[in-house]
């Protein structure tokens, strides 16, 4: 059978790349690497940029009555192995808390493109994507990527994949700045915004909530039931599509 729909939208975390990518790679990437990274790019604007708003945060935190908030001192006033420590303690403190705060997150994403760029850290992609990709791309559907990751995130993991360069098969990228992934309203948003009828438009997700969304939105539908993923229920199995490789789409 011939598919139904010319564009597919797929998550990343347990759907292309292994759910575990993030707290397995990313996160060690940087808790690991913190201090010789900070060591290394000492002087440079951006870190200082980075560094300031940390250091704005921390005492935002510290205002607020967060005990654990760790003031970063200024260069000016602390010499540099002092700051650093301070930055090292901070960013672990967030991390172990797991914040979801706008300066760490652009922390780890400059730490993130650094490690991409030199090869470090290559993106995690399964080995059913690519053939999928060239599969569809064939049949002359466009491929877009919606995650929670943000889109200079999602580029950089798959421009820098341990399949090569993926870029060029997609046609483009949303974030969660086009709304939440469990509202139906952020699937008609991007089918206005590519200019499909939802009803032409696959999306290919290991989580259930954004699935049903999709759904309301009048998308197509594959759960992705990959390794590690949270386990699906009877019910979503009896409701849904299920696959465990992209292949079986
Ligand atoms: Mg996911």
């Amino acid at each position: 059978m011939s598919p139904t729909y010319n564009t597919v939208i797929l998550d990343i975390e347990g759907t292309t790349t292994p759910i575990t990518f993030v707290k397995d790679v990313l996160f060690p990437y940087v808790t690991s690497g913190l201090y010789k990274f900070l060591t290394d790019t000492w002087g440079a604007t951006e870190l200082k940029q980075h560094v300031e708003l940390l250091r704005q945060q921390a005492e935002l935190d510290a205002e607020a009555g967060m005990k654990q908030a760790v003031l970063i001192p200024h260069e000016t006033h602390s010499n540099a192995d002092q700051v650093k420590a301070a930055i090292q303690q901070s960013i672990e403190w967030q991390m172990r808390e797991d914040r979801k705060i706008g300066p760490l997150k652009s922390f780890q994403g400059y730490m993130w493109k650094s490690g991409y760029e030199t090869g470090e850290l290559q993106g995690q992609v399964y080995d059913d994507v690519v053939p999928a990709l060239d599969r569809w791309k064939a049949d002359g559907c466009k491929i877009y990527i919606y995650s929670s990751g943000s889109v200079p995130a999602q580029k950089l993991l798959f421009g820098h994949s341990e399949k090569g360069d993926l870029l060029p098969y997609f046609s483009g990228h949303f974030d969660t700045s086009i709304g939440s992934k469990i509202e139906s309203s952020s699937y008609n948003a991007i089918a206005r915004a590519i200019s499909i009828q939802p009803s032409e438009i696959l999306f290919v997700s290991d989580n259930v909530k954004e699935i049903i969304a999709a759904e309301e939105a009048g998308f197509q539908t594959v759960i992705s039931d990959r390794p590690g993923n949270a386990p699906l229920s009877a019910k979503d199995r009896a409701n849904h599509k299920v696959v465990t490789a992209f292949d079986q789409i």
